[in-house]
């Protein structure tokens, strides 16, 4: 039985943390997901005390992207215990439910979901929570948009004119309802054959950064196609944990840094 909400605000849901972060994208596909657990190690390994919560219900991937089989318990009998890796306090609800469950919900169902997420867990004392939202412009970034305080919102996208579409409606969206928009991240940015170290722009490049001027906000970076953040994602280990030092990985830490 999931519950509604109806107005409630960050300091009830989640009183210990100071600042929630959402990540979002126009459309499905274009690596939010791997964005945000690349980010939230970024800012953990930049001193910050992270968690992660996966709210993207209908394709929750962060279970995958961090490596946990594990279920959550609770310690107090009232909360569920946030698992941990990559020095990250972990959430999903892909943990708690099946996604071909969760694929029939109705937006109430969804929010209120969600909610609990992030008021019935142990979330404690966090610089940061990242939030990583389902896509698009529907109703669940929109009604969570209205029930947290958000410090703001990383949009994600390809530099492909498509996406970049999409993701221009996501930013009037967040508009709407006053959450601000952090910046804009170009992912798959461009492929560097690791053979002959040729740069291909698949999706095209520099897309988004001009994207971001035409919008009027920030553009945080931008992140190369590259078989080792794919593998490291598949293999529970972000780029960012582990091979900190390559370039790839220091592209989300610039992110981070610019966020
Ligand atoms: P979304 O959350 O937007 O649906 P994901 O983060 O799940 O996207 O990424 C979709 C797929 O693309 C995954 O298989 C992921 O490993 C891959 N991917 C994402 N970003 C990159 C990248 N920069 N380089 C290579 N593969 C990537």
């Amino acid at each position: 039985q999931v519950r509604s909400a109806p107005g409630v605000s960050q300091a009830q849901l989640t009183p210990g943390v100071k600042n929630i972060i959402l990540v979002g994208a126009g459309k499905g596909g274009v690596g939010k997901s791997t964005v945000s657990i690349n980010l939230a190690v970024s800012l953990a390994k930049l001193g910050a005390k992270v968690g992660i919560l996966d709210a993207d219900i209908y394709g929750p991937s962060i279970p995958i992207l961090t490596g946990i089989t594990d279920k959550p318990t609770s310690s107090d009998g009232k909360r569920l215990d946030p698992l941990s890796a990559h020095g990250l306090k972990v959430m999903s609800i892909g943990f708690l439910i099946d996604p071909d469950q969760a694929l029939v919900w109705r937006g109430p169902m969804v929010t209120g979901a969600l909610v609990q997420l992030l008021r019935d867990v142990n979330w404690g004392e966090l610089d940061y929570l990242i939030l990583d939202l389902p896509p698009g412009t529907g109703d669940v970034p929109l009604t969570l948009a209205q029930n947290i305080r958000a410090a703001g919102v990383v949009l994600v996208s390809t530099p492909q004119d498509v996406a970049l579409a999409d993701v221009i409606r996501a930013k009037l969206m967040f508009d709407k309802v006053s959450i601000p928009v952090l910046g804009l991240v170009e992912n798959m940015s461009s492929f560097v054959c690791p053979h002959c170290r040729q740069e291909t722009a698949i999706f095209d490049k520099g897309g988004a950064r001009t994207a971001a001027e035409k919008m009027g906000i920030r553009f945080l970076g931008e992140v190369p196609i590259d078989l080792a953040i794919r593998e490291g994602g598949d293999r529970g280990v972000p780029i960012v944990a582990g091979a900190p030092d390559s370039p790839q990985a220091q592209a989300f830490v610039t992110v981070a840094r610019n966020v």
